[in-house]
């Protein structure tokens, strides 16, 4: 049989050594560890670089993003203001603005490897069914390119926000696949479990997947999380569950923060960590010492928990960077959590890939023969290089195409002193 490409000499993310990966119509034909012989149409020698089964991507706001080039300046720095300042902002929305701006950022996304993706999107009486709309417009722009899930998600709470809720429903039917929540922006205690309450009827009603904004806040006295992980379990949609930022896990004393971690493990709650925007916003207010707002990364890994880590935000008013790339997520978890441990380094390699798989349930997210034929090839040999230098990815291939490539660079120099002998 004649492949339609062969990867050479590539080292596979958690497999041990070099193998030959053959593919044809679209799936992985052979993964071998000695070597292929058969023709292919196109051969690529990877020279021991590392490849995953592409990135996967499960925390981003595509309506946001790059909204920063109009929007004025979040001056406070604080979630608050970045979230007043869009008000004006989505008065204005159309459908086609936010398509734009979104299939700017999934071009991106493609370029760095991310076959997997989980997008917030705003809902509210604000912005109505606008951004939802945007975001089907620039899902249906990138065909089969990218798996791409859409979450609604309620900003501006469900129950102080009087609307929400029916418009909730009717971005469902659309075509939004995943119940989101806010349940820390409501008037009350009570209304946050309502709140919660409303997001699991909603997907009792559409058989969908939950994946909520929780206690995005350094308030220790912000406990909507462990609500979340008891009606998870009430509802019985144990699994299939999400839960973003938690930062108030990070301001919980020992003993409490330890009893939630536990509830969450009961209800096999995934976990999604959030390292850019929460060190960019958390703790602002601080004297110092400062909060750094991002959730208890080690804790929960440490107790058997599901966790991911994702962008949130690119050049939006909550965030001014962002370039969609899961190599700089991963580098500065590292950092915000002290992950630097070969060990570590591994898991939040993981966290980026087979974790974030996990969280968006993707069937099968590995290299096997038989498998659809999505690999990246990063221009490193192992997690850490590619953590250090985070360089363009060497191929990128979806479905059996080869849809990416980045040459190294050429550089000259003309003056440049001789390297110490050694
Ligand atoms: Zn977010």
């Amino acid at each position: 049989m004649t492949l339609d490409i062969l990867v050479k000499n590539v080292a596979l993310w958690g497999t041990e050594g070099l193998c030959d990966l053959g593919i044809a119509n679209g799936r992985f034909a052979s993964v071998n560890p000695n070597g292929v012989s058969s023709a292919a149409v196109l051969t690529l020698d990877a020279e021991g670089r590392m490849a995953v089964p592409g990135f996967v991507e499960p925390h981003i706001h595509l309506d946001k993003a790059l909204i920063s080039e109009r929007a004025p300046v979040n001056r406070s720095g604080t979630l608050t203001e970045a979230i007043e300042i869009l008000w004006e902002l989505k008065r204005n929305y159309t459908v086609d603005e936010i398509a734009d701006r979104a299939a700017r950022v999934l071009a991106q996304a493609l370029e760095n490897g991310i076959s997997r993706l989980r997008t917030h999107v705003d809902v509210d009486p604000i912005g109505g069914t606008r951004p939802a709309e945007g975001l089907i417009r620039a899902r249906e722009r990138f065909g089969d390119l990218i798996d791409i899930q859409i979450v609604a998600f309620p900003q501006e709470g469900i129950v102080k926000s009087p609307g929400t809720e029916a418009l909730m429903r009717e971005v469902m039917k659309l075509g939004v696949d995943v119940v989101g929540g806010m349940p820390f922006n409501e008037a009350s205690p009570q209304d946050s479990r309502r709140h919660i309450e409303i997001v699991f009827d909603i997907a009792r009603q559409f058989d969908a997947d939950i994946d909520m904004h929780v206690d995005e806040t350094d308030d220790p006295a912000a406990r909507t999380l462990e609500v979340l992980a008891e009606l998870t379990i009430a509802n019985g949609w144990q699994g299939r569950v999400t839960a973003g930022h938690t930062c108030a896990l990070a301001s919980y004393p020992r003993d409490y923060a330890d009893h939630v971690i536990g509830r969450l493990r009961q209800a096999n709650v995934n976990m999604i960590a959030n390292p850019a925007t929460n060190l960019m916003l958390q703790g602002r207010l601080d004297d110092y010492p400062k909060r750094r707002g991002v959730t208890q990364v080690k804790e929960l890994l440490a107790a058997g928990v599901n966790v991911a880590c994702g962008q949130d935000c690119v050049h939006d008013t909550f965030y001014p960077f962002g370039q969609n790339d899961p190599l700089e997520i991963a580098f500065l978890l590292c950092h915000a959590s002290q992950m630097s441990q070969p060990a570590e380094i591994l898991t939040v390699m993981d966290m980026v890939t087979n974790n974030g798989a996990k969280a968006l349930r993707v069937p099968d997210f590995r290299v096997a023969v038989g498998g659809v034929a999505d690999l990246v090839v990063l221009d490193a040999r192992d997690a850490r290089g590619a953590f250090a230098t985070r360089l363009p990815r060497r191929w990128v291939i979806r479905k059996g195409r080869l849809i990416a490539e980045t040459q190294s660079e050429t550089r000259r120099y003309f003056e440049m002193p001789a390297a110490a002998a050694t």
